[in-house]
């Protein structure tokens, strides 16, 4: 029987802002960086450095690798509060029980969008499923204005990360695409030149045929 394939934790957030989004990233492996990105990228690597941090009842670790073998996603928490309880569970060099509280970095100013909240309970049912334990609760720093954004990650919240990291794994095992549905959010995204979103469904097919064989005829002459 074939393995099965661990998909980044963090394409959850993709896929919940567009799926079309989602499989052009995974099946096309299209990557164009906006301002946005670009900026979202230099300042999460700034806090991205492995270390753990340990203050009395209070360890913080950075960097952690998490992973979930019911969801088949692996990735990292920017950052995870390890508060000394007495029914916590046990984690790798700390030597009390803790209660886990995960926080994921976002640039820029306070937003409650849906695609965060989705990647950080990921991170908590991870962890869940690696300790045994019980996370009901878990944050959103925002850099730019060093503000915090408590999330509750009740039932409504898990069910949807669940049906998202399917959608995820079946667009990724059957090779799919979505159509575009145009909406406020192309206006955002950094794919928008090569999803076309406003062009009709027969027209994008023939640009994309003649994209994928343009890129055929490339990799041909560089033989
Ligand atoms: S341009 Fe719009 S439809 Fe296309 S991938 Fe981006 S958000 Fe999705």
């Amino acid at each position: 029987m074939d393995e099965p394939e661990y998909l980044p934790l963090s394409w959850l957030s993709q896929i919940s802002y567009c799926p079309r989004r989602a499989g052009l990233l995974l099946n096309e492996r299209v990557w164009e960086e906006s301002s946005d990105t670009a900026k979202g990228r230099a300042e999460h690597e700034r806090v991205h450095t492995q270390r753990i941090e340990k203050r009395g009842d209070c360890v913080k670790l950075y960097e952690f690798t998490v992973y979930s073998d019911s969801l088949e996603l692996l990735g990292k928490c920017d950052c995870i509060e390890a508060n000394k309880s007495e029914n916590g569970c046990h984690i790798p060099t700390v030597d009390f029980p803790v209660q886990l509280y995960p926080i994921e970095y976002k640039h820029g100013v306070v937003r409650d969008e849906e695609e965060y909240k989705i990647q950080l309970c990921a991170q908590a049912m991870c962890l869940e499923e690696m300790f045994d334990t019980e996370i009901p609760e878990g944050a959103l720093f925002f850099i730019s204005s060093h503000r915090r954004l408590e999330i509750v990650l009740d039932e409504s919240l898990r069910q949807q990360t669940r049906e998202l990291a399917n959608e995820l794994h079946e667009i990724r095992t059957k090779l799919l695409l979505p159509d575009a549905v145009y909406s406020a959010k192309c206006r955002k995204c950094s794919l928008k030149e090569l999803c076309m979103p406003k062009v009709k469904r027969t027209a994008r097919k023939y640009c994309e045929a003649l994209r994928n064989e343009a890129s055929g005829e490339i990799e041909e002459e560089t033989l």
